[in-house]
């Protein structure tokens, strides 16, 4: 069963019920912009992590699960650096 929060996602993209999110949907951060503030990798760890240097890493095609969590991370993003969209 899908959470509540990913349904509202896909809604938005507008996807059908049968579309996987990941199939389409791809996570970019412009690291021109990132200043590492880390709010995303508190939103979602599971997608955003920093390394050993301090840099952000993340997932450019996570789980569908993730989205909600990856939605409130782009909006949590001080300098708005994250970007999701269509592949
Ligand atoms: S919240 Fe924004 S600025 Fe901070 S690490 Fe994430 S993408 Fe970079």
């Amino acid at each position: 069963m899908r959470h509540q929060g990913e349904e509202a996602v896909r809604h938005r993209a507008g996807l059908t019920a049968g579309d996987s999110l990941g199939a389409l949907m791809r996570v970019r951060v412009d690291m021109t912009l990132c200043q590492t503030h880390a709010q995303c990798v508190f939103a979602a760890p599971e997608v955003f992590t920093l390394n050993d240097d301090d840099e952000l890493e993340y997932d450019a095609t996570p789980a569908d699960a993730s989205w909600p969590a990856i939605e409130q991370a782009a909006r949590a993003c001080p300098v708005q650096a994250i970007a999701l969209g269509e592949d």
